[in-house]
């Protein structure tokens, strides 16, 4: 799906390098040319892909244009079609076309009005919260983004005037419920048309020298030009669409399912409230760990395109959140204990996944001088060289969590997403695609991240991979 690695230039332009080759050797003569030919590939593009071009250019396309109707698919599956693909593919094959068009919600003003005034929110406690000085990892070209870490107060903030609201009766959040098709309606034309504002805004004022052109069209709207776009110099694109707007959408939506349910039945359900809880815990994590999360491959390597923007602005809101919204119309009544145990599962799963990610960052922040399990980290020293020609140092922790395999926290991240579905039962397939596609992603995921390392680390990947051979689940894969 997503084959291609970014190479900065020492002018700051990137170019989008297909991997071919898994050999990659770091001697130091081989550096040198690598580092020519990387300067070289400021001028010409180059065509080598580990998939097809037309392959590579068929997926990108084939996002762009499936992904919105899927969305407005699995609304109308979830709400109006008892959660049965039957349902929705019979209804397709009777009606055609414009029946598809017809299901189609349009957006309309109160839409529009509830979107406007979150993300209005959303953005006041971004810019306006206090919150601790944080610096982001150095990038390619060496700037190194500075935030303000305010996410845990925003979290906070958002869920109390949200329940608030509602409790003195001022806004109900049914109305987003009952409006919900027509919320990602116009999530999808609007957040479109702000991928083409990041598209124009690479090209025309980009924030920092971490930008450039492929120049091709389709790949600079796809994956996006900027790595760190602001507006201004402290509002930060990437932290408003993925963190502020996309993941607190998620908490939002989760609360708004259970007070739908609640006011269609007079009680929550236990498998409800499980989903809800796990999902809520999942998002606390989040917001807990939200400065770590600006070291990670979405914000320190992924670009500001359709790819995560459009993913965080609109996928999230409904596949991520979409469980929940089966729920809403299919209460199951678990018991006690059976929603204990998917409630400790889930609850584990989610603090598992939290310590890998701990561990890799607290590995790196103290240089390696911290205690894994217990111990002393065993680590390797890979020395790798910027497209500038310096010569850097990065540590690979190869205990712990990391020891077991390369991206063993995408387990417990999967695991944790099935616990969060099983209150559903087995009735339905639907509620279980978010997991689908979570697995798919991590695993693709993990190849782009192993390709990324290998091409960064050369041989000293290759001693990271001998000496921790599983790329994601111990002893099989
Ligand atoms: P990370 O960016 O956190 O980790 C990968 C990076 O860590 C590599 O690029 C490399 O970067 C560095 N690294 C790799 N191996 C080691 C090692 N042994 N020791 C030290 N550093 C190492 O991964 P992700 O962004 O994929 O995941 C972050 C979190 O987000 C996870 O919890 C994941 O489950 C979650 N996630 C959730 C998704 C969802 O949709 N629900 C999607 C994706 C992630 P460097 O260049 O610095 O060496």
């Amino acid at each position: 799906m997503s084959d291609i690695l970014f190479i900065y230039t020492s002018n700051g332009l990137h170019k989008e390098r297909f991997i071919i080759s898994i050999e990659v050797k770091q001697r130091p003569k081989r550096r040198e040319q690598r580092l020519r030919s990387d300067q070289k590939m400021a001028a010409a593009p180059e065509t080598k892909t580990v998939h097809s071009p037309a392959l590579t250019y068929f997926s990108m396309l084939s996002l762009l244009s499936l992904c919105p109707p899927f969305v407005i698919l699995l609304w109308y599956t979830m709400v109006n079609a008892d959660g049965s693909v039957a349902q929705t593919w019979n209804y397709l094959k009777q009606h055609g076309l414009q029946g598809f068009i017809d299901i189609w919600p349009r957006p309309t003003a109160i839409a529009w009005k509830i979107i406007f005034v979150y993300g209005a929110f959303e953005a006041a406690l971004q810019l306006l919260l206090p919150g601790k000085r944080v610096e982001g990892p150095i990038s390619p070209t060496g700037n190194r983004p500075v935030y303000k870490a305010n996410g845990m107060a925003a979290y906070f903030v958002t869920l109390v005037t949200y329940i608030s609201l509602w409790w003195f009766e001022i806004f109900n959040p049914t109305v987003v419920y009952d409006h919900l098709g027509e919320i990602y309606s116009a999530l999808i034309f609007g957040s479109l048309i702000f991928c083409v504002f990041l598209y124009i805004k690479g090209h025309v004022a980009p924030s920092s020298t971490d930008s450039g052109s492929s120049g091709n069209f389709i790949i600079d709207f796809y994956w996006g030009m900027e790595l760190y776009p602001r507006i201004g110099k402290n509002f930060d694109i990437k932290v408003f669409t993925n963190c502020r707007f996309g993941m607190m959408s998620w908490a939002v939506l989760a609360v708004t399912y259970c007070i739908k349910q609640y006011e269609l039945n007079g009680k929550v359900s236990d498998s409800m409230l499980v989903n809800t809880t796990l999902m809520l815990v999942y998002v606390t994590k989040f917001f807990w760990w939200e400065a770590g999360y600006w070291n990670t491959m979405d914000i320190a390597h992924d670009r500001a395109g359709f790819y995560i923007c459009w993913g965080c602005l609109v996928w999230v809101p409904s596949v991520y959140t979409s469980p929940g919204m089966y729920l809403v119309n299919h209460p199951v009544n678990l018991g006690m204990q059976l929603a204990l145990y998917i409630l400790v599962a889930g609850v584990l799963c989610i603090y598992i996944n939290y310590d890998c990610d701990r561990q890799r960052q607290e590995f790196r922040r103290t240089n390696g001088k911290c205690k894994i399990w217990g111990k002393a980290p065993s680590k390797i020293e890979a020395t790798y060289t910027t497209t500038s020609g310096e010569t850097k140092t990065s540590l690979l922790l190869t205990s712990g969590w990391w020891g077991l395999a390369r991206h063993f926290h995408y387990v417990p991240e999967i695991l944790a997403a099935f616990f969060w579905t099983v209150p559903a039962l087995f009735n339905h397939f639907l509620p279980y695609f978010y997991v689908v596609f979570l697995t798919i992603l991590l695993f693709d995921r993990a190849k782009r991240d192993d390709d990324r390392c290998r091409s960064k680390y050369g041989k000293y990947w290759k001693l990271y991979c001998n000496k921790v051979p599983y790329k994601i689940v111990p002893g099989i894969y």
